[in-house]
Formats: C-alpha cells, structure tokens, sequence
C-alpha cells in the first residue's frame, strides 16, 4: 500500500489531481472517498469522470444515492451514501448496480462496515487547511486483479 499526501490551493488543482488519480484506476475498481461538507470530495470526482471520458455536468447526487456515467470505454459511478449511513443492512443490494464488473465507481461517505465496499483500490482524504486549500491523502492499495481488464 502507497500513501501520499497532496495540498491543492483551490478546486481546478483537485480536479486535476482527480485526472490523475484516474489514470491509474481499471474497470472494476472501487474508490472511497471521506471528509467533511465542502471539503472537495465532489469536485476529485469531477475531475476523474472527466478524465475518464465523461463530458456532462458531474454533480453531486440528491435524488437518488447515485449516479452512473456511461462514457465511451467505461461506465463511471459516482455514489453519495451521506443519508445510507444508518441503513447499510436494510439494503445490501443497493449498491449492486454501481459497483463491479465494467465500472469504476467513486463513493463518497462510506459506511465503514459495508461489505460490499470491501476490497477498495483506493482510498482518499480530504481535509480543509484554510481558504481554497485542502490537504489530500491517498492510499493506494495494490490492483486486486478483480476483472483484471484494460479500460
Ligand atoms: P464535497 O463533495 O466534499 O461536499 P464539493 O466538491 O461539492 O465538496 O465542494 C467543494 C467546494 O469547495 C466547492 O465549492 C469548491 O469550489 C470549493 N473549493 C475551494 N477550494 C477547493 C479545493 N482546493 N479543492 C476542492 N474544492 C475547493
Ligand atoms: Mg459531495
């Protein structure tokens, strides 16, 4: 597992480090993102799903738990799970159509127990340092050949 940290002054530089995130995730990849309210978590996403190809609006999901981005080489979920907290046992099979196979998906606000989020690539940090800036860790852990294709 490889762990850095990354400040960015300002939301076009965590865009980018989204992009670059991006480049070194394959379909089925899993990402976990936490930090609080404001703290750029929708803003990594963006940056990723458009270096992933996809060229909408990438916004944050409000009515339903997520959102999946069908772009040209891969399909890219980006989930919100803020409200599911307290309701990971009711619906084990909620996360199903977001996750695996062709997918790269981003989950913002994890629930820590979700079994079905076992097993992530990668997990990301964000932390608010004043102003624009934000303090950003990444651990990476090693692929786990889930699909084991190219995208
Ligand atoms: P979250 O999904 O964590 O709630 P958002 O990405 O939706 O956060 O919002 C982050 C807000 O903070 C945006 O309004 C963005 O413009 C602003 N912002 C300011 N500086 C940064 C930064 N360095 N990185 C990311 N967002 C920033
Ligand atoms: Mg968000």
């Amino acid at each position: 597992m490889a762990s850095r940290s990354i400040e960015t002054a300002g939301p076009q530089e965590t865009e980018s480090l989204g992009a670059q995130l991006a480049r070194l995730l394959r379909r089925g990849d899993l990402v976990l993102i936490r930090g609080e309210l404001g703290s750029g978590k929708t803003t990594l996403v963006r940056g990723a799903a458009r270096e992933l190809g996809v060229t909408g609006p990438v916004t944050s999901p409000t009515f339903s738990i997520g959102h999946r981005y069908e772009a040209p080489r891969v399909t890219v979920s980006h989930l919100d799970l803020y409200r599911l907290e307290a309701l990971q046992d009711e619906e084990p099979d909620l996360l199903e159509d977001y996750l695996g196979d062709g997918r790269i998906a981003f989950v913002e606000w994890p629930p820590e127990a979700a079994r079905e989020l076992q097993g992530a690539r990668m997990r990301v940090t964000l932390n608010h340092r004043g102003g624009d800036r934000r303090l950003i860790e990444v651990e990476e852990m090693a692929a786990g050949g889930k699909d084991g294709q190219e995208r």
